[in-house]
């Protein structure tokens, strides 16, 4: 999953990026409200985070503006504590959530998990599918009840086809949700990871499809 983090505080905002990092996110930072709305105008992010205050344009107007072009990835903003009057204005202006500074860090990866799981349509934090149980909280794979030690990148890919399993994702879908835009991006290697998860949860469990791209199998048998 792909988050973009807009956050003027350089220490909050370095603080926050390891935190997404170690729960198994890619991060995208801004730290002005002119390179937040572009961002999340040109990228297709998973979730944002988003600080109202900020230079050159507020978050307010950037999430307005995101959402009058019909943007419809979950936002989270970050408020500061006791303005009501920002609270609600985050809300009218489109947001899913809010949380108010200082806020531990634990919170914030809770509410986020929250927002990526009902835009997903799901109830809990696992994903389960056939005999694989996928826990995005503990971040943990086991396969039929036994864990999958996968590198931070194979999970990643995986827990992104889970979210769409029994659906094609093209490898270009998940080049753009498994790497940050700083990176050098080559979909021909989301095929050797492909070929690295299948030997360790089962190849069926994977299908490629020709020319599209890939299935994450849910059905047991099938
Ligand atoms: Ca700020």
């Amino acid at each position: 999953m792909r988050i973009l983090l807009v956050e003027d505080d350089r220490d909050l905002s370095r603080q926050v990026g390891v935190a997404l990092q170690g729960a198994g996110y890619v991060t995208d930072t801004a730290d002005n409200g002119e390179d937040a709305h572009h961002l999340g105008d040109t990228e297709p992010y998973d979730a944002v985070i988003l600080d109202l205050g900020l230079p050159v344009i507020d978050g307010i107007s950037v999430l307005e503006r995101w959402r009058r072009d019909g943007k419809t990835m979950p936002v989270l903003i970050l408020t500061a504590r006791d303005r009501w009057s920002e609270k609600v204005a985050g809300f009218d202006a489109g947001a899913d959530d809010y949380l108010a500074k200082p806020f531990a860090m634990e919170e914030l990866l809770a509410r986020l998990r929250a927002l990526l799981r009902r835009a997903g349509g799901r109830a809990t934090d696992e994903i389960h599918c056939g005999p694989l149980r996928i826990d995005t909280r503990g971040a943990r794979v086991l396969l039929q009840g036994s864990p999958v030690r996968l590198t931070s990148l194979e999970y990643r890919l995986l827990v992104y086809l889970a979210h769409q399993r029994d659906s094609v994702v093209s490898r270009t879908e998940l080049t753009e949700h498994l790497y940050s835009q700083d990176f050098d991006r080559d979909s021909n290697t989301i095929e050797v990871i492909i070929g690295r998860i299948r030997k360790k949860i089962g190849a069926e469990r994977i299908k490629t499809v020709r020319g599209i791209g890939y299935t994450l199998i849910s059905e047991t048998g099938a």
